[in-house]
Order: structure tokens, then sequence, then C-alpha cells
């Protein structure tokens, strides 16, 4: 309950943080009392739990009946984080984009220095509603100080309580968060918690991800039980609205560590129960950035497009055509260094959309020759740490042109390659506008053009890109010629063993 005359924007706990600490550093076992919340105003209510360096294909093989049961339940999407030059695969960058839901190169932490925050720009979810909702009920709890001292998470939050597992141990400050936001969720009214548990992301360091580590999936998921049937035992539930979600900042090799690009230390997940998120769904297309707007979501906030967010809410599906082409997917031919199994291209494009290879060389990576269309595992796995690992505002399935793979084998000719979008009405307007996300990367005599064509007449260039562009949403506008009533976009990409090209997202308005 709400203490009477205490600003709902005062920090309630920290006096009650330092007190958690000094007394489990005498006694393992005790734990202060729950901080006080101002009492909550939204039958709206979201959880989120963070567990740090969860590597999900872990969590299969583990006692982990909630999350088991939240994937059945809920909405459960996988995806890859960046790498560097973007950002470390560590804790820093990786709750930096869970919380503020944009990308490194937005919220400017790239490794755990935390050197280049830009949390004024881009703060962390919580501090957001403080600004746009301040009458809700807010709580975070941590035990990996940083997110309270370097302002990722707690900023905004009505009360909080924060440990410090660097210093005094993950297993007893984990049991402590769990404890007080059960009595937090159980005896008070809050509407937004931030919750993080930190022993997974210590146990792989210290020893991998064999049975210690699915013993300490085994402890979080058990943490995340007793949180959910707080929620279930509240005498309000059945007026409520509650959304969860579970996330996490990074994978981590087998043999425990991260930081690099290896895919295992690139996995991530969002998963997520709640009002209109759907039972059994595994989207293609969730990205990490997608936690803070789904919170938004959920709450009935439309985020002003200014706030700049990458994400969009976990229900929402793309509505890029590449993304069709899922159950298309094949696994490598010539790629080898890409494990079998792994369905991740095709040269099949989608309905209305074609490719045009009549002056393209013979030979070469059967994979990329030509536009091919393909999963960011597939294409990144290609070849590491050449920057492919950046192209983190496509989702699903994108289109590529990669001369560089594509010389990986013997080859004649140059690559000389045009994706052609299908034709768009724009009868009666006098500008189109093409928008798509884009990874570029220019290297030598290499040429990437976007072309209009209308009325299916001789393309006209519209753009072409002579340095790099390390995925950013482009928007190109051209004006409709009077008569005309259809436009077709372009995509020509020539080289010879040079960079590459990826087209996502893309979407034509006429007005
Ligand atoms: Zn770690």
């Amino acid at each position: 309950m709400p203490l009477p005359g205490i600003s709902r924007r005062t920090v309630l706990a920290a006096g009650a943080a330092t007190a958690a600490t000094t007394a489990l550093a005498a006694a393992p076992s005790a734990h202060a009392a729950a901080p006080t919340l101002p009492n909550g105003t939204s039958s709206d209510k979201v959880l989120v739990v963070g567990m740090d360096g969860l590597r999900h294909d872990r969590i299969d093989a583990a006692n982990a009946p909630h999350m088991k049961a939240m994937m059945r339940d809920g909405t459960y999407g996988l995806s890859l984080l960046y790498a560097n030059p973007m950002a470390a695969t560590s804790s820093g960058p990786g709750w930096s984009t869970i919380s503020t839901g944009v990308w490194p190169d937005k919220h400017g932490v790239r490794d755990n220095t935390f050197t280049g925050k830009n949390y004024g720009q881009y703060p962390g979810f919580l501090a957001r509603l403080a600004q746009v909702r301040p009458a809700l009920s807010t709580y975070a709890a941590v035990d990996w100080k940083p997110l309270d001292t370097q302002g990722t998470v707690t900023p905004g939050a009505d009360a909080k309580l924060v440990l410090d597992g660097d210093r005094d141990g993950y297993v007893a400050h984990d049991a402590t968060i769990t404890a007080e936001t059960e009595s937090v969720l159980r005896d008070q009214n809050p509407d937004v918690l931030f919750v993080y548990l930190g022993n997974t992301d210590v146990v792989a360091h210290a020893g991998g991800t064999g049975q210690k580590y699915l013993d300490a999936i085994a402890v979080q998921d058990a943490q995340l039980g007793r949180m959910l049937a707080a929620i279930k035992a509240r005498p309000t539930y059945a007026t409520e609205r509650w959304t969860v979600i579970v996330a996490t900042d990074h994978g981590h090799v087998d043999a425990g560590g991260h930081g690099g690009s290896s895919i295992e230390e690139r996995r991530t997940f969002v998963l997520a129960t709640g009002p209109g998120i759907a039972a059994g769904a595994r989207p293609l297309d969730t990205r990490l950035v997608d936690v803070a707007a789904t919170v938004f979501h959920q709450l009935g906030i439309t985020p002003d497009p200014a706030w700049g967010l990458d994400g969009k809410p976990i229900q929402q599906r793309s509505t890029d055509p590449f993304d069709t082409l899922q159950s298309a997917l094949t696994q490598r031919v010539d790629e080898t260094g890409i494990p079998a199994g792994v369905l991740g291209f095709t040269h099949t494009p989608p309905s209305g959309w074609s490719v045009i290879n009549s002056a393209m060389g013979t030979g070469g990576m059967t994979e990329w020759r030509g536009w091919s269309f393909a999963t960011d595992e597939f294409w990144s796995r290609t070849q590491r740490d050449q920057q492919r690992e950046l192209n983190v505002r496509a989702r699903g399935v994108f289109a590529v042109a990669d001369s560089d793979e594509w010389a990986d084998k013997s080859f004649s000719g140059t690559y000389d390659s045009t994706l052609v979008s299908p034709a768009y009405a724009v009868g009666g307007s006098t500008r189109a506008t093409l928008e798509f996300t884009t990874l570029y990367r220019q290297e030598g005599s290499q040429r990437a053009e976007v072309l209009a064509s209308f009325n299916g007449g001789t393309p006209v260039l519209v753009r072409s890109y002579t340095s790099d562009v390390i995925s950013q949403h482009q928007s190109l506008s051209v004006a409709v010629p009077s008569g005309a009533s259809s436009v077709s976009f372009r995509f020509r990409y020539t080289g010879a063993n040079n960079w590459y090209w990826t087209i996502d997202g893309v979407k034509v308005t006429a007005s």
C-alpha cells in the first residue's frame, strides 16, 4: 500500500538496497523488507524478467516448466545480436538494447564500459514511462549493479532494489530479488516491473553450458514461477490484464564466455504471454529491441516517432514480402561452413518479384549466385567478423547480393544481378516513396543502384550507393510522371569479389 504524503517519483528503496546487501553479507538467508511502491493506476500490467546469458537452445534441455508453459501459452521469438564493431555481445549493450528498444548505434553502449551511452535521447522504458505515464507504479530489481549505476534500467522506477552480485554473489541476491518481487506482486499494486536475475551468466562463465548451467536455468525458472504464482494469487487478478516478458541479453559459447561474434554468443530470445499475444507462435521477425515496444503496446501507449524506437510489439508481424519465403528456405549447397540442417536461403523470389541474372557470371558459390533470400543466421555464418552481423534492422528473411561470398568458389565473369519489385499502382499520385532497410558495404568498383521503371518503361536511376550504409532505414522519393499508372523498383548490384548489399522491409507508398 502507498505511504501517504510520499512523492510518486521519489525512489524509495535506496536505503533498503544497502540494508539488503549488508544483511546478506552477514546472513545469506535474510532479506530486507520489500520497498513500498505508490499504488498502481492501471489494470494493464507488465512484468519483464531479464535472465542474463540465457542461451535459449539450453532451455529445452533444462527443467524449466514455467518458461516452457510460457512458450506454449505465448509467443517465442528467437533472433541474433549484432557483434563488433557495432557492439560486443556483452551485458552492457544487451540490457541497453532491451531497456531502450533501440540498437547500440543509437543507445551508444558498445561494451561494459558504457562509454558513449546516450540514455538522454534513448532512455530505458521505465524512464520513458515516468515521463509519459507518471501515474504508473513502477519497480526495478537488479543485482548486476551497472544496470543501476549506469542508468540502464532503474531510472524512472518508483522503487528499486539494487544488490551487488559481482561483490556478494548472485545466488543469494537472485533469491532476494525473487522474494521481494514476489512480495511486491502479492501485497502491493505495481503496474510495471523490470526484474533482473544474473546467476545463469555467472555459472556459464565458470563452467560452460553443461549440467550446472541447466541447474541454474532450473533455479531461475522456479524463481520466475514464484513471481507468476504471486501474480495469479492477487485478489484483483481477474480484473487485471498481465503481460509477462522473459528475455536475455546475449548467449554463451559452449565452454562459457561471450562478447564475440559466434552464433552461440549472439543468440537471444523474447518470450511473452499476455493479452493479444498469440499462443504457440514462433515468429521469424522478432528482435531484441521488441521488448520495450511490447511493454508500451501492452500499456496502450503509442510511441512518439521522435523516440526513434527500433522495436515493434511482439504480436505485430512484419509486412515484409521476403518473410513469405520462410517455408521455401533450404540448407547449404557449397557453403560447408554452415551446418547442414540450417534452413536459411533460397533463390526463389516472393510472388510478384523477380531476379534478372542475364549478365551474371557463372560458377561461384551456388548460394550467392545472383540475389538470394536468406536469414541472418544463414548469411552471417558464411564468414564471421566481416560486419554481416550488423544487419540488425532486417527481420526474418531478407534479400542479399554478396559478391565476396560468391567469389569463394571458382567463377568467371562478374557479379551482376538485379532484383525487381512488383508493379505498384501510382495513378493520380505525384510522388512515390520507396522504403526499406539496408546494410551496404562499399569496395572498389562495386556498384549498387536503385532504379524506378514507370509503366514498364526504361528504368531511371533513383539512388546509387557509393559508401557504407550500416543498417539504416531508407526512404527514397521519386516524382511520378504525368500519365504513369505503375512503378516497379529495381536493385542492381555489380561487383567482383567485393562486399555485399542487403534489402529488407520493402514498402512502397504513393501520394
Ligand atoms: Zn557474462
